[in-house]
């Protein structure tokens, strides 16, 4: 009997070949491959097939108005699929990618309506892992491949988070170790005159601007039945099952105490960057005071926060300069009332 998700090592650099192939024809039979990405790892399906997109949508548990990104080995595949390639798209392509950055642009007719839950246009990125480039590569179209979680929950950086999470729905998990920049990618929409900012992430709205001048930010948190709501713009998302308290730099042992006064036997756990953990907790993580080391390290502790069943989770906000942007973003929004 074959134990379901099947999970293989592979070498994040050299990946191996075999390896590459059978990912490819589960792909091209229209299952789904959890693959490493540079951000997170990610639910792959074909991004062309109606039905590899459905399949994704219900192992997510994600509504299917949250459009999807299409994951292309290059910018020219990415071409194939728009209607227009703006030289914004030109700029931003050839400076970040491979790398953490997603493109909306307008699509073509043949990229299905299912991946951009109906819009006319489609997000596309080149990520900068071996392993997913080679299955894109091999399986022959691009790759729809949100974040390998059910919806809401915290996006997985490492295998194991994808096998504990999706189980049974993801038919195979490339194994290639804890991802590197640990948190989604920066999403610009260059489908219309300005450039605009939809999600942050770790290629920062400063470096944008040095390509492209000024791109507008989109403020506020969209509401799931919005008629936009990309996903990147759903209030809660990225959240652990912990109810998480963001607290003031320095101020977790205040915030602690005042959680105890409330319920003396709640299960309180802290994150901080600044500052030591206070003992005696029922989880704590340092994460590094660096917005690289941050952003690597957070979702690993929201994940191990909730296998330590921390009903409370305290976290120290982070700084406020714009090199902490995305963080702050996905902070905001994992305290975000259910
Ligand atoms: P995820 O795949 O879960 O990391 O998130 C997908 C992200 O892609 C969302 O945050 C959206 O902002 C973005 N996205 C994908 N396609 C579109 C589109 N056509 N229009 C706007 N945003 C999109
Ligand atoms: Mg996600």
């Amino acid at each position: 009997m074959t134990v379901r998700p099947e999970i293989i090592a592979v070498d994040a650099a050299a990946p191996d070949a075999d390896v590459i192939a059978r990912a490819a024809a589960v792909i091209r039979a229209g299952g789904l491959v959890a693959m490493p990405t540079e951000t997170v790892y990610g639910l792959a399906g074909n991004a062309l097939e109606p039905a590899s997109i459905a399949r994704i949508y219900a192992a997510k548990g994600r509504p299917s108005h949250n459009p999807l990104i299409a994951h292309v080995a290059d910018a020219a595949q990415a071409r194939t699929l728009a209607a227009e390639w703006p030289e914004m798209a030109r700029a931003l392509a050839a400076k970040f990618w491979p790398g953490p950055l997603t493109l909306v642009v307008r699509r073509k007719a043949m990229v299905p309506t299912e991946l951009t839950a109906g819009l006319d246009t489609f997000g596309a990125r080149v990520p900068d892992h071996p392993v997913a480039l080679a299955l894109i590569r091999a399986a022959g179209v691009p790759l729809a491949a949100p974040s390998a979680n059910r919806f809401t929950e915290v996006s997985p950086v490492t295998a194991a988070q994808v096998a504990r999470g999706l189980g049974a729905a993801v038919d195979l998990i490339l194994d290639a170790g804890h991802t590197r920049v640990g948190i989604e990618s920066t999403v610009v929409d260059v489908s219309g005159g300005r450039p605009m900012l939809l999600r942050p992430g770790m290629i920062t709205q400063e470096a944008l601007e040095a390509v492209v001048g000024p791109v507008s930010r989109h403020r506020g948190v969209a509401r799931e039945d919005a008629p936009r709501p990309a996903p990147g713009m759903v209030a809660r998302h990225y959240a652990p099952h912990a109810r998480v308290e963001l607290v003031p730099i320095g101020g977790l042992r205040a915030a602690i105490d005042a959680a105890r006064r409330a319920d003396a036997s709640v299960s309180v756990g802290g994150i901080v960057h600044s500052q030591t953990v206070p003992s005696g907790l029922a989880f704590a993580r340092q994460l590094p005071d660096s917005p690289d080391g941050y952003a690597s390290a957070l979702y690993d502790a929201l994940h191990d926060a909730d296998a330590a069943g921390c009903a409370v989770l305290i976290v120290e906000a982070v700084p406020a300069d714009a090199s902490w942007d995305a963080i702050r973003d996905r902070l905001a929004r994992a305290a975000h009332p259910a």
